[in-house]
């Protein structure tokens, strides 16, 4: 697909963004930065993005007449989440550019769509199997062998929507659980660790890199980032030569994130990408010149990329639910937490309310006591040790 023709957006230009949550709000930040104007087409007029934007279309993301409204008042269409319809960005797409494509955003929802994208991509990826019934979930089970994991094939996020199935008995009950939506069956992967690499394509097609960061989950949800990810220069290269491919074969023009494994052999395995920007991503906002925010509001507009630097080392910390919202005054009364909170009214358990930053001379990452010793009230030890 060619992109349109379009020049460079230049200040006070409206970026509009679908999508009222922190990562609008980052954006719109970013956005700021560069002198443009954001506009939001969000339901909620008082949610992070809404907060630090110049104009808001209140809505539905499928409602044709909001979306024209939405697309009158902007000269581009970025997304910051993927739960929205790609026909929507299609319909936008018929009034000025929408960069990421909606097609891109359309191979990303749906994890049949996407794995069948990589392996024609030649990336590698864990093996996998689609399943529609219980026939096909016998076939699955058959070729992958236990245990595996079945995933709803659209609208999982935070590691919902996936069970994990360890014996034959078990699997009516996972299936029915999840079913009748699409799934899609995969092996378990028993990796050494899970990394992320953030790739940016300009409209030129130049692609930037951010360093491979290495990322642990608590209860399904990211919990902290360590940047750079502590692993071989090959493996380095490897990750973002593939995080390139795919930038390249989708013709991207934004952010991406590429979550990979790391098998106990040192073989990368790519679980999944996200064309917006992404939490794993947050530690360059601190530790980069110019992070994952500005090179994708630089590549939606249309503006040269610069390279993607890192000049610290970086861990980012996630402050999720009332917990760790209950740290807040002795978080803010810390000077080496870096924060940023999104502005959310309400501390409910498992939802994210901001994050922290700490930076680190280049090179200096401590290890994973250092780490905790960092982190202090923030610590969660069972997370850091690999
Ligand atoms: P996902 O929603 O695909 O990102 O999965 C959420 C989390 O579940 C991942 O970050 C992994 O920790 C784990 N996971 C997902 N797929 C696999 C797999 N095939 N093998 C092992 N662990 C997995």
């Amino acid at each position: 697909m060619t992109p349109t023709p379009f020049s460079a957006l230049g200040p006070n230009a409206v970026i509009g963004i679908v999508g009222g949550g922190q990562l609008g709000r980052m954006s719109a930040m970013a956005a700021a930065k560069l002198g443009f104007k954001t506009h939001i087409l969000t339901q909620d007029p008082n949610g992070p993005a809404a907060q630090v934007s110049s104009g808001i279309t209140l809505g539905a993301y499928d409602d044709l007449a909001v979306l024209e409204q939405f697309a009158r008042a902007v000269d581009v269409v970025t997304f910051e989440f993927e739960n929205i319809s790609a026909d929507g960005l299609d319909c936008l797409a018929q009034h000025c550019p929408v960069r990421p494509s909606g097609a891109i955003l359309r191979t990303s929802q749906d994890r049949a769509v996407e794995k069948t994208f990589l392996t024609q991509a030649g990336v590698p990826i864990a093996p996998w199997h689609p399943v529609t019934d219980h026939a096909s979930l016998q076939v699955a089970a058959e070729k992958l062998r236990f245990p595996f994991i079945l995933k709803t094939a659209r609208d999982g996020y935070d590691g919902k929507g996936q069970r994990r199935v360890y014996t034959p008995d078990e699997l009516t009950e996972a299936y029915a659980a999840l079913a009748p939506r699409a799934l899609v069956a995969e092996g378990m992967v028993d990796f050494a660790c899970e990394i992320s690499v953030m790739v940016v394509r300009g409209a030129n097609g130049t692609v930037r890199c951010f360093d491979p960061a290495q990322n642990f989950h608590r209860n399904g949800i990211l919990d902290i980032t360590l940047a750079p990810a502590p692993i071989a220069p090959e493996l380095t290269q490897q990750a973002q030569t593939l995080a390139t491919t795919i930038a390249e074969k989708l013709e991207l023009i934004g952010i991406l994130g590429v979550e990979m494994f790391i098998d106990r052999t040192g073989n990368l395995l790519v679980n999944e990408i996200a064309p917006r920007p992404h939490n794993s991503g947050h530690w360059t906002m601190d530790a980069c010149p110019v992070d994952q925010f500005d090179m994708h509001i630089r590549a939606v507009a249309g503006l040269p990329l610069p390279p993607a630097q890192r000049h610290a080392d970086a861990v980012m910390k996630n402050l999720i639910g009332p917990d760790d919202m209950a740290l807040w005054p002795q978080i803010i009364a810390t000077s080496t937490f870096l924060p940023h909170l999104y502005g959310k009214a309400e501390a409910r358990r498992g939802r994210k309310m901001g994050h922290v930053n700490l930076v680190f001379p280049y090179s200096g990452l401590p290890g994973a006591l250092g780490i905790q010793d960092a982190l202090g009230p923030l610590a969660t030890p069972d997370t850091t040790e690999n």
